[in-house]
């Protein structure tokens, strides 16, 4: 197979994550023969620094016309008082909403090898975790009108949150097919004691769960659902939700699972193509000294190859050879623990690699 993938290095650690993936993609490639074309983009705080614009047209143009979106991380302190219309972020708001991606899919699986990472108690992480937070990513508060005005002598600022039935009821599709491939279990997260949002959310995810008599499904409030991820997260299997709550449960979850950068996300739309990104940030902290863990980002590759490429076959394959590497006691310093050997971000790709 030919795929065409837009490659978004990003700002910080992004360049450095972003090219171990490239190598183990190429590596696939040899190995399955399958032609991956790369088109190479400018999005984020350096494409502020080069073209005075975070996206600019030429790099929005190359997303919407490849097969999908490999991304690092885009942003940093260099940036913290641009103009807020063009922020490095505004630039990825920018491609979800003109790829349709509305749909953003976080894995919160924990990897055996790193329990001792995880911030809970050894029991409650016995009990495994393995559930999928999908997010609506192109509507509510995020997308709604805005505004800071002055009324009475003093500021008052304001965001309105909106939610259609179409944009609720494909948001349901996505998740329900989803808990197809797994478990068969959605649980959707709302607000509908206080929120008309989640009530009509609430009322459209029920209408659709009629079509999936197959599925286990039952709603649960945002605040409760926030407890049980800490209390009992093996109860999960599919959580959806709308865009802020989501924001913020995906990072909840993913956090109890151990290592942020071990983590890879997709968004999806109608069609196959998507965009693949870890779901940490540029790590500016930590930028240009070839420490960062690049497996977030090898682990998005893979996805891309199960959910846009049709590749389950190769897609394993990756994360197999991740779960090899990890438990021959390699590890990047962010997963680093006593008697383990620390490899540099170049070291554990080459590793990756000669595991396929
Ligand atoms: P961050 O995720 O970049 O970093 C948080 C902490 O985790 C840091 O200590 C960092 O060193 C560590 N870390 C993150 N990824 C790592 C990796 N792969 N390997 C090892 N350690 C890793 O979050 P932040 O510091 O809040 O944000 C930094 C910048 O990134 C900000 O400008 C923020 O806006 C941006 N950001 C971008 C995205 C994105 O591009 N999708 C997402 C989140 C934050």
């Amino acid at each position: 197979m030919n795929k065409t993938i837009t490659i978004i290095k990003g700002d910080g650690i992004g360049p450095e994550i972003v090219t171990e993936a490239m190598k183990v993609i190429d590596a696939i490639g040899q190995k399955y023969r399958h032609q991956f074309i790369y088109q190479e983009v400018a999005a984020g705080g350096n494409a502020i620094d080069q073209y005075g614009t975070s996206l600019p047209k030429e790099s929005l143009e190359k997303c919407l016309n490849c097969d999908s979106v490999l991304l690092g991380a885009v942003g940093g302190p260099k940036w913290d008082k641009t103009d807020p219309s063009i922020r490095p972020e505004k630039a990825l708001l920018s491609i979800r909403s003109e790829m349709g991606l509305y749909a953003n899919l976080r894995p919160a699986k924990l990897f055996p090898q790193l329990s001792e990472a995880s911030p809970l108690k050894e029991s409650i992480v016995n009990q495994g975790i393995d559930f999928v937070v999908v997010r609506e990513l192109i509507g509510g508060v995020y997308f709604g009108k805005r505004s800071t005005t002055t009324e009475n002598n003093e500021l008052i600022a304001r965001d309105e949150m909106s939610y259609s039935e179409h944009e609720i009821k494909r948001i349901a599709k996505i998740a329900f097919e989803t808990a197809r491939k797994r478990n068969k279990n959605v649980i959707s997260v709302d607000k509908a004691n206080v929120l008309d949002t989640s009530r009509l959310w609430r009322r459209v995810m029920e209408q659709t769960a009629k079509d999936y008599p197959d599925i286990q499904y039952t709603n649960m409030l945002v605040d409760n659902t926030a407890m049980q991820i800490v209390k009992c997260p093996s109860q999960f299997d599919v959580i959806v939700t709308e865009n802020m709550f989501g924001d913020i449960l995906s990072d909840e979850a993913s956090m109890i699972t151990g290592s942020i950068g071990m983590i890879p996300s997709s968004s999806l739309g109608n069609g196959t193509r998507g965009m693949y990104e870890p779901i940490h940030g540029s790590a500016p902290d930590i930028a240009g000294q070839n420490i960062a863990n690049p497996i977030g980002t090898i682990l998005s590759a893979a996805m891309m190859m199960k959910y846009s490429f049709d590749m389950a076959r190769e897609s394993e394959n990756i994360e197999a050879a991740v779960h090899s590497v990890l438990n021959q006691g390699y590890r990047t310093t962010d997963i680093m623990s006593s008697g383990k050997i620390k490899v540099s971000c170049t070291e554990m790709g080459k590793l990756i690699i000669e595991n396929l």
